[in-house]
């Protein structure tokens, strides 16, 4: 009788978009645990979804093949059976031509899930292009609080999207609303790593969870009182000149002249057509 050998096979957690190195436990062909690879530049630890790979790759509810539904919705008994991928692709192509073909591409809506929590962090940029190539601007996505704002506001505002902070020269790290060891694995041992070296952490955030345990300030918002705490972070900024005016200049509207009757920008027709305008001044103080 031979023993089966148990296999350490190096990858990664594809369970979200942190994708921490991993090493997973294989033998007979069954995934038995998934353990950090520290490493890995992202491997140092893996949090609880990452480590219950095995039972998730088990599942006996986990869908493996493309299945097809033999009753009519109202049926309490869906009758699925199992079909291959042609026949799946073929169904699923023909029907989605027969819509583009009799209303438009725009007919068609297509729902996905989001990249960041899940597995779709690999495939989403093909199944992107596929709905582009379809030609339905119609894209829902399932996606959390956070994604929009991260990903539209700042490069509409900036041209990118967020980068990632540079911990590993930071001298102070400042956490607002982010708790990293709950939602970016690698962001937190990145960050830890930081703090083992002498780093600040600064933490605003109304509930005293992750790193608003023992960081060296806790700045304790009520709900919604974010805005008011970042306008008086920035007047203390303005009013100590520690800031950088070229970058504000280059970057930012913060160089704009502001009229003091209305707070408003100054625009060319309050200069050419508004005589009663009352004074106006510098947002940006000299230094
Ligand atoms: S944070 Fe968890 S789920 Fe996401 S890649 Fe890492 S181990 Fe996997």
């Amino acid at each position: 009788m031979s023993i089966s050998e148990t296999q350490d096979i190096p990858g990664f957690c594809c369970l979200c978009r942190s994708r921490c190195g991993a090493t997973f436990e294989v033998r007979d062909g069954q995934l038995l645990a998934a353990r950090p690879a520290p490493e890995h530049p992202t491997g140092k630890a893996l949090c609880l979804k990452g480590k219950a790979a095995p039972e998730i790759w088990s599942n006996p509810d986990r869908v493996l093949y493309p299945m097809r539904r033999t009753n009519p919705k109202s049926s309490s008994d869906p009758g699925w059976e199992r079909v291959s991928w042609e026949a799946a692709l073929t169904d699923i192509a023909g029907r989605l031509n027969k819509i583009r073909t009799k209303h438009g591409a725009e007919a068609v809506g297509f729902g996905v899930t989001t990249p960041s929590g899940t597995p779709m962090s690999d495939s989403i940029d093909w199944v992107e292009r596929f709905i582009r190539l379809f030609g339905s601007p119609n894209t829902v996505y399932g996606t959390e609080i956070c994604n929009w704002h991260k990903d539209h506001a700042h490069r509409f505002t900036y041209g990118s999207g967020i980068l990632f902070p540079d911990y590993g020269n930071a001298d102070a790290i400042l956490l607002w609303g982010f708790n990293p060891s709950a939602v970016w694995l690698d962001q937190a041992t990145q960050i830890a790593e930081a703090r083992a070296r002498g780093a600040k952490i600064i933490s605003v955030d109304p509930r005293r969870a992750g790193y608003a345990q023992g960081a060296d300030h806790w700045m304790r918002v009520l709900p919604g009182q974010d805005g008011p705490l970042a306008l008086g972070l920035a007047n203390l900024l303005i009013e100590r000149g520690a800031y950088d005016a070229d970058f504000l200049r280059r970057w930012s509207n913060a160089s704009f002249l502001v009229r003091e009757d209305t707070g408003e920008f100054l625009r060319e027709s309050d200069l050419n057509g508004d005589a009663g305008a009352k004074p106006l001044c510098r947002r940006e103080r000299s230094r």
